[in-house]
């Protein structure tokens, strides 16, 4: 963050909520703005808002939510410790991916949380936030848990947690790359203790 020139979180968010800057404001109940610590290690970025999301003006509610937070534990995190945002504020009609035009017109809000929060890594959730934030055309097959940089902050990209609901194939991937995300933050330790040594 600039020091001379702050970011205020609380604005920013009130920026988002009088968007019209894309045809998405048509259909949302409510922008989507972000939530967590702002001032959290790891900055989340998953896609947009999905339904319920939409509704309650919160990212990862409901069932994808417990579905985050338990990954997130697995990384030995807690949803207090991390700021979540996606690339998008609003929710794209019935789920559909995000437009090139939509992603250009809102972007400048995810670079500004950013910026703002200044994290030491940002967790990238599935094909577009990772090739957003990694400005790569690569996807996420190949990129996922493994570190990154992109300017001064380390990227780790991580399927999206949806996916693993229609392909379950993923879970097992997921789950350890949560693990490799705890290890590299310290809050996992780097190899699990060794069994206790029976007698006898
Ligand atoms: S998606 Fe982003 S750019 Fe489009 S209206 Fe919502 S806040 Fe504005």
């Amino acid at each position: 963050m600039d020091a001379a020139n702050p970011i205020d979180l609380e604005a920013l968010r009130a920026e988002v909520q009088a968007c019209r800057a894309c045809p998405l404001c048509d259909g949302r109940i409510q922008t989507v703005f972000g939530d967590g610590n702002p001032a959290a290690r790891v900055l989340v970025v998953g896609e947009a808002p999905g339904k319920n999301e939409d509704e309650q003006g919160i990212p990862f509610v409901g069932k994808a939510g417990q579905n985050l937070n338990r990954l997130l534990e697995i990384a030995g995190l807690e949803r207090e410790d991390i700021f979540i945002a996606n690339v998008l504020k609003c929710r794209p009609p019935g789920n559909r991916d995000p437009r090139p035009e939509e992603i250009q017109a809102c972007a400048p809000f995810l670079r500004q949380q950013t910026r703002s929060i200044n994290p030491e890594f940002i967790v990238t959730l599935g094909n577009f936030a990772t090739k957003f934030i990694l400005k790569t055309e690569v996807g996420i097959t190949r990129l996922h848990g493994k570190l990154h940089q992109a300017g001064r902050f380390k990227v780790f990209p991580i399927y999206h947690p949806a996916a693993a609901i229609y392909d379950r194939s993923k879970m097992a991937a997921l789950e350890d790359d949560f693990v490799t995300l705890g290890q590299l933050l310290g809050t996992v330790p780097q190899n699990p203790p060794a069994p206790a040594a029976t007698e006898g």
